[in-house]
């Protein structure tokens, strides 16, 4: 099944924050992965760290379903060890008292325009005046905030919980725990604003706009994603798309551009 449907029997196409971050990174990519399934094989490595990211993330929402945990955990110590830790850091930094609402694997969606965003929190937490979101990192903590920050999650995730709630974005927050056995779990947590709602709203409609555009092109007038300019001379598949025969796995370069579409491509698989 296509990960985007835009087939007419559908009159919303589904947007997650992963086809958010490849639309705005590189149409192109956006169009080989999303409408003609093109995405290259995932190597064994990070099979193993999706693998090992799924069995966590369904460890967590068993234990916020208050399913006992002690059979899996038993058999391995260093898991038990890091879960322990993570849960006593959630715990300590988290309004989690038995006024708050929580719930794990939280659906949002919300529907704009010809889309539907959507959004699946980890761990939502609410009380009376304040709602966290909480997601959970299977890897080391990133040195830079700042590119967390500007990553559709998290401007998609809050956004989301503004616009369906009664909640205003001052009194939202979304928190990232990072979890690596051996190491102590770390966090990062980003608070919401009006301004950043507003700002977030401006560049939503303008990423929806431009790919409306697109589809049109696309749809009627068999015309490609474009590229962008500012990208063009250092994009090591910029010259692959006007090859007959694409293999990406055969470009070579390590520049963070590179790095960045793999990224999105290997969490959006
Ligand atoms: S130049 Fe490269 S990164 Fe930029 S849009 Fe084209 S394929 Fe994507």
């Amino acid at each position: 099944m296509n990960n985007i449907d835009n087939s007419p029997n559908h009159s919303l196409i589904r947007l997650s924050q992963a086809q958010l971050n490849l639309l705005e990174l590189c149409p192109p990519q956006f169009q080989r992965i999303y409408l003609e399934q093109l995405g290259s094989p995932i190597s064994p490595e990070v099979q193993e760290n999706l693998l090992w990211g799924n069995q966590f993330h369904q460890l967590m929402q068993q234990y916020f379903l208050e399913l006992p945990l002690d059979s899996i955990l038993e058999v391995n110590q260093d898991l038990k060890n890091t879960v322990n830790s993570l849960l006593k850091a959630v715990n300590e930094k988290h309004n989690l008292n038995f006024h708050s609402w929580k719930e794990a694997e939280h659906y949002r969606s919300l529907e704009k325009d010809n889309y539907l965003l959507s959004a699946i929190y980890d761990l939502l937490i609410v009380n009376k005046n304040q709602a966290e979101i909480l997601d959970w990192k299977t890897y080391l903590q990133p040195q830079n905030k700042k590119k967390l920050e500007n990553d559709w999650q998290t401007r998609l995730y809050l956004y989301l919980l503004a616009e369906t709630s009664n909640y205003l974005p001052e009194q939202i927050s979304m928190t990232y725990w990072f979890v690596k056995i051996p190491y102590e779990p770390q966090y990062l947590r980003f608070e919401y604003n009006q301004q950043l709602h507003e700002q977030t709203t401006l560049e939503l409609e303008y990423l929806l706009s431009n790919l409306d555009n697109y589809l049109l092109d696309y749809n009627q007038n068999n015309i490609d994603f474009p590229h962008y300019k500012t990208c063009e001379t250092n994009c090591p598949y910029y010259q692959s798309f006007f090859s007959e025969t694409v293999d990406f796995n055969e470009v070579e370069d390590n520049s963070d551009l590179l790095s960045m579409i793999d990224e999105i491509e290997e969490i959006s698989i």
